[in-house]
C-alpha cells in the first residue's frame, strides 16, 4: 500500500476518486491511537500538494520514515535468509537503522519476525548463495556505460551520484523519484525518501535478458 511521510507523520492511501482525480489519506495511526488526521492531494502531485484536513492527536515521529524501512529490511531478511536467528537478524539491521530500533524493540516485534519466518518454510528452498552474498556485502548491478554501473537494492534501481563526506550517494534512476541512499564500505548506510513507484521488475529481468546484470562487491 503506498504510504506518504509528511513532517513525521504516516499517511496511507484510504482511496482515489473525483475528478480531477484525488488521493484521500488517512494518518497510519488511525487504528492505534484513534487520530482522525486527513489529507488529501491531487493524484498528479508530489508530498509537496498534500493539504492536512484534520490534526493529528500526537506528536510527529521523525523516525517513522526510518521504521518503515527497518521494518521492510526485517522482513526481507527473516524471510530470505532462513537460517539466520532473528535475534541476530534484528541486532544486525538495528546497527543500520539505531533510530527506528531504538523505538522497536526486539521483544515487541518478535512474535511478528517467528511469523514471517514461519511463512517461509512454506515457500520454495532460498538459494543459499543470496546468504552468502549479503553477508559479503555483494550487490547486484546493472552495466550502464552512460550514467556508471546501477546499484540494486531492495529491488530498487539507483544511479550512483557523488560522494559525500566519504560516503557514496545514490539515487533512484527514475528521474521524478526522490529515494535515495548512502553507501559506504560496500553497505548500504541510510536510505532516504520512499520510492513513488513499484519495484522495476520488468527493467530488471530485461536488463538481465540482455546480459546486463552481474553480480560485484559493492565498494
Ligand atoms: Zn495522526
Ligand atoms: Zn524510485
Amino acid at each position: 500500500m503506498p504510504r506518504y511521510i509528511v513532517d513525521g507523520f504516516v499517511f496511507h492511501v484510504n482511496i482515489t476518486k473525483g475528478k480531477p482525480p484525488m488521493i484521500y489519506l488517512r494518518c497510519l495511526e488511525y487504528k492505534r491511537l484513534g487520530c482522525h488526521a486527513r489529507a488529501v492531494m491531487p493524484s498528479e502531485g508530489s508530498i509537496q500538494d498534500i493539504k492536512l484536513n484534520k490534526p493529528h492527536n500526537h506528536p510527529p515521529d521523525f523516525a517513522a520514515e526510518e521504521k518503515i524501512i527497518f521494518m521492510r529490511e526485517l522482513k526481507e531478511v527473516m524471510t530470505k535468509q532462513p537460517n539466520v536467528a532473528p535475534r541476530t537478524v534484528y541486532a544486525t539491521l538495528s546497527e543500520m537503522y539505531p533510530n527506528a530500533a531504538r523505538e522497536t524493540p526486539f521483544d515487541s516485534i518478535r512474535h511478528k519476525l517467528n511469523r514471517w519466518r514461519r511463512q517461509v518454510a512454506r515457500l520454495p528452498w532460498l538459494r543459499f548463495s543470496d546468504l552468502v552474498s549479503c553477508c559479503l556485502g555483494i550487490f547486484k548491478f546493472i552495466r550502464n556505460p552512460s550514467t556508471g554501473d546501477l546499484l540494486i537494492t531492495q529491488e530498487q534501481v539507483y544511479r550512483f551520484v557523488q560522494i559525500v563526506k566519504e560516503k557514496k550517494l545514490w539515487k533512484c534512476y527514475k528521474a521524478a523519484c526522490a529515494a535515495k541512499c548512502y553507501t559506504n564500505n560496500g553497505k548500504v548506510v541510510l536510505r532516504m525518501g520512499l520510492h513513488n513507484h513499484d519495484i522495476p521488475r520488468r527493467y530488471i529481468n530485461e536488463k538481465r535478458k540482455e546480459g546486463k546484470v552481474f553480480k560485484q562487491k559493492l565498494t
